[in-house]
């Protein structure tokens, strides 16, 4: 098709707002701009705003409204609720060991090693199979109490993957081991309920379920020691300092609202349509191999790896061809190294360096997908040619 039509199937990259949820960020920018710390109408008017948009996320998560920390975005909640426990931890009882899953996002796997590096923690994996999932019969034994702080993803932004998180939060509450969870990718399609997972710590991006970037949630169960990471004014508990984006809060909430209430009707547009996608790719494209769970994977969420092909001129090739996608991670065109993620399921560098990522949305038609089988086993089987070729000469 032509550029004027380019398909968009990366939406575990981000998603467009939803116009609705314009519509309600509208007001707080110029007219109602108070500082919400500030205390006259002005002021008030704004923080009525951002504290309607808590309690909105807080029936959304099943918790209270003061367990609700507003940040900037995924990375920033992830960083506070790693960084923030392990700290808190450390000083509170002398804990310094870090477990995470190895197929985290890199605003966890980052933090943790950056705690290592800088801090003296020690950082250890938990357990996973080869479809990327945790084994959490073999956690117990590593839950000792010299553990700060446990951080499993609940679903993979790379491989779709999604992960018993209530079975391994309630082996750390038994121990009384804090437990983030990373749930970016659920925000749009899982179920939150902070109480049935377990969970005392969770991150929420508001770009990956149709509310704007810059604007994100933690929650942090009360009782939960954290240090703050951004310290100042006292706004959020004394958590997380910096004046309230009151016009991207009430967005995040809109938003979180719509996902939730819509929840049922989207997975079943979705959930078809990535089902017949991943049978045509498997059934059509010769050595095309599913990456992530068959199905414990996200409603939206393909992800393949075809051997011999190179990931990063299949994305260009794709693109050309009207289609943006995604390999496994956000991978740089130029950067070769090959997704950590997909290492460790126990993929070759070859065959991980051969990943594509194709994710669903508001926009996703079956038409679309249709024209984009040919075009994805066209692309696959040149650049598949081109590798041999290569290697023969
Ligand atoms: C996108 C994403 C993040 C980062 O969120 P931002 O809001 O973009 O900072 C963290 N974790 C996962 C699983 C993600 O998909």
């Amino acid at each position: 098709m032509t550029k004027d039509h380019q398909v968009y199937l990366d939406y575990a990259a981000s998603t467009p707002v939803d116009q609705r949820v314009v519509q309600a960020m509208l007001p707080y920018f110029s007219e109602v701009f108070g500082n919400p710390s500030s205390a006259h109408r002005h002021g008030r008017q704004a923080e009525a705003a951002v504290e309607q948009a808590r309690e909105t996320v807080a029936q959304a998560l099943h918790c209270q409204s003061n367990e609700i920390v507003f940040t900037s975005c995924g990375s920033e909640s992830d960083n506070l609720a790693l960084r923030g426990a392990a700290l808190a931890e450390r000083t509170k009882r002398g804990a310094k060991r870090i477990l995470i899953t190895p197929v985290e996002h890199h605003a966890v796997s980052h933090t943790a090693a950056q705690l290592e590096r800088l801090f003296g923690f020690e950082v250890e994996h938990l357990p996973i199979d080869s479809t990327g999932m945790l084994l959490v019969d073999h956690v117990a034994p590593m839950l000792t109490p010299d553990v700060a702080v446990v951080s499993a993803i609940y679903a993979n932004n790379e491989i779709g993957t999604l992960n018993p998180i209530a079975d391994l939060g309630r082996l750390c509450r038994e121990r009384k081991i804090p437990f983030h969870s990373d749930a970016v990718q659920a925000g749009a399609y899982l179920p939150l309920d902070v109480q049935a997972l377990n969970v005392d710590l969770l991150s929420l991006g508001a770009h990956k379920f149709y509310g704007p970037k810059g604007v994100g949630v933690l929650y942090a169960r009360r009782g939960t020691k954290i240090e703050p990471h951004l310290t100042g004014g006292g706004q959020e508990g004394g958590l997380r300092a910096g004046t309230h984006n009151a016009p991207y809060i009430v967005g995040l909430a809109e938003a979180l609202r719509l996902a939730q209430a819509e929840r049922e009707s989207r997975l079943q547009t979705l959930l078809p349509m990535r089902d017949w996608l991943i049978q045509q790719v498997l059934g059509q494209i010769p050595g095309a191999q599913l990456s992530g769970h068959p199905q414990w994977r996200l409603p939206n969420h393909a992800s393949f790896v075809f051997p011999g092909v190179d990931g990063n001129k299949l994305l260009m090739a794709l693109d050309v061809e009207g289609f943006s996608c995604s390999s496994g991670s956000a991978c740089k065109t130029g950067d070769p190294k090959p997704s950590e993620v997909l290492l460790a399921l126990g993929l070759s560098p070859e065959l991980a360096l051969g990943s594509l990522r194709v994710t669903l949305g508001s926009a996703t038609n079956p038409p679309d997908l249709e024209r984009f089988i040919p075009v994805l086993s066209a692309a696959v089987a040149r650049l598949g040619k081109l590798a041999g070729s290569s290697v023969a000469i």
